[in-house]
Order: C-alpha cells, then structure tokens, then sequence
C-alpha cells in the first residue's frame, strides 16, 4: 500500500475504462451524451464545469453546455431541465452548485429524472443507495470508496469514522461504507469531543470544509486519512480539511490536496454518464 494515495493515477484509471466502455457503446451506435447547465458568473464553479467538459471530451462523452446568465429565473431553469429530462439523446443532466440566491436548490434537484440524475443528488437515488438498491450514488463519496479499494485499503469491519454529515458528501458518505460493512461514526458540529471519537477511526473521512483543522491530535497512529476538503490556504496555495505535514507521519495513508478525492469526483461523474445508458435501457425493457 502507497502511503500517499495517488487519486491522481486512480482517477485516470476509472477515465481510461470508462473510454473503452463508451468506445464500445459507440459501436453499437449508443452516443453518450451529457447536458451540463451553469447559472450565473461564479469562478469556482466556472472552472468545475470547465474540467467536467474536458474530461467528457478525453473519455468520448459528448458533452452539451447550457451558460445561463444571473438572473435566469427558476421557472427558465426549471422548464430547461424539463426539455433535457424529455430529449431522449440527452442520457445525463447536471446541474452544477450552488445557484444564485432566489432559485430553489432543492426544487432544481428534485426535477431533473432521477434516471438522468448522474450527480446523485434526487431524493430517490439517494433513498435506492440507502437501500442498496440500483441508481445513481453521488460522486464523491463513490470516488472514495473506489479509492479506497484501489488502493488496497479494506473496509469491511473497519472502525470509519466521517467528519461531516452533509447532503453531497458526509451523509452518503457514511451510507456507502456501512454498505461495505464498516462500523460507521458520523461526527458534525455538535459532536461533543471530536477527538476522542475521531482517534478510534481506522479509516477517518474528513469533510468538515474548514481547512487544515484535523491536526495529528485527532489520529490514531497508524489511521488511514481521507482528506475531502478543497481551500486556498494563506500562501494562496490549496489546501484541505487535514494539516497535511503535520498528519503525515501518524497515518498508514493519506489522500493529498490536491490530487487526491477531488480527481476521483470527475472520474465517478464520467463512471455515472456512462451507468446512465445502463439504467435508461433497463427502464425501457
Ligand atoms: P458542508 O459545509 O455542507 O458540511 C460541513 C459539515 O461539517 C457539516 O455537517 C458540519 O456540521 C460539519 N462541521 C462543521 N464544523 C465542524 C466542527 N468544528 N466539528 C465537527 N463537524 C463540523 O460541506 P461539504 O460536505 O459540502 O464539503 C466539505 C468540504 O469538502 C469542503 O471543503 C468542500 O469544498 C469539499 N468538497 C470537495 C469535493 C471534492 O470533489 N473533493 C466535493 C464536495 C465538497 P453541521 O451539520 O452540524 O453543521
């Protein structure tokens, strides 16, 4: 086992497999394609779409990009998902986060066809993965247990310990390795002494989005550490959840930022868009 887990090489991986299994859709005359709609100016969000695009275009998915402006309304937004989720050559839609104030997130997520869902977000995807049923699982968490297993870390059995109980992350997060037969601990910001629940981890999931405050005080020797958190430190420098440098030396793994989870979300997402075909023809038979 490598002590700092190349999500990196992992993720070309997951692209490179899925760029033969789209190949091969191809040839049986099944395009893939994915609808990908951006509201608004914000930077971050610009250059995640940006990276979504060129990793739709590496694995040979056709990628549809829909730039709205600030002040689209709800219902324009609603009544393009609508048109998306009708055209049959449109496999996924995403919807990238957040969206300017005064459009409902919750509204957004729940009309996009729980079919065409590839970020995993529509209460019936996540309600099917908590029953271990087939449907969309949301990238990230997906992407660290695939990391995980590739690395050659096992779960089951394991003590994991996730630091974060959000919609995207913590909380399916925790769905999916109690499903790989962990023993699962979920932590947030009433967790009374965080510490001490956070050294009984074997594998610790870090998504608290503030960064660098896991310090080594918070691992137990030997720990793998998962890293999900994505900031630019004070040198303008990104940086996650963890105080990189000074876990280092106490865990048997670590996941660096970057080039580790945040890799693996796109290669999960370009996992999903080609599942999306699976499912869709499974709803047609
Ligand atoms: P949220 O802000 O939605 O959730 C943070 C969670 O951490 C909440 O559940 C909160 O608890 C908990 N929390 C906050 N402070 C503490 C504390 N002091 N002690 C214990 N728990 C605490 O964040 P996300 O889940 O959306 O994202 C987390 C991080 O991951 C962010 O840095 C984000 O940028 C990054 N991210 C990275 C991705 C990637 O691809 N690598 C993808 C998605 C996110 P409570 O519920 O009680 O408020």
């Amino acid at each position: 086992m490598e002590k700092i887990i190349d999500g990196k090489s992992i993720s070309q991986a997951i692209k490179d497999e899925c760029k033969e299994r789209c190949a091969a859709y191809k040839e049986k005359g099944l395009d893939v394609t994915l609808a990908v709609i951006i509201v608004g100016n914000d930077p971050a969000s610009k250059v995640y779409v940006g990276n979504k695009k060129k990793a739709c275009t590496a694995v040979g998915i056709s990628s549809l990009s829909y730039e709205l402006s600030e002040d689209t309304t709800e219902e324009q937004l609603l009544k393009l998902i609508d048109d998306l989720n009708n055209d049959s050559k449109v496999n996924g839609i995403l919807v990238q986060l957040p969206l300017p104030k005064g459009i409902d997130e919750k509204k957004v997520i729940n009309a996009i066809s729980p079919l065409k869902d590839v970020d995993g977000f529509h209460p019936e995807n996540v309600g099917k993965m908590c029953i271990g049923e087939d449907g969309f699982v949301s990238c990230t968490p997906a992407g660290i247990v695939e990391l995980l297993k590739r690395s050659g870390i096992k779960i089951e059995g394991k003590e994991c310990v996730v630091v974060g109980r959000s919609n995207i992350v913590g909380k399916p997060m925790s769905l999916l390795l109690l499903r790989e037969n962990a023993t699962v601990t979920v932590c947030h910001s009433k967790t009374k002494d965080l510490k001490e629940v956070t050294r009984r981890a074997d594998i610790l999931i870090v998504a608290v989005g503030k960064p660098k405050m896991i310090t080594a005080d918070y691992i137990k020797e030997g720990a793998v550490v998962i890293d999900v958190g994505i900031h630019r430190d004070e040198n303008n420098k990104l940086c996650g959840d963890v105080d990189f440098v000074d876990v280092v030396d106490k865990a048997s793994a670590i996941t660096p930022v970057p080039g580790g989870v945040g890799p693996m979300t796109i290669a999960m997402l370009m996992y999903n868009c080609l599942e999306s075909v699976v499912l869709q023809n499974q709803q047609r038979d």
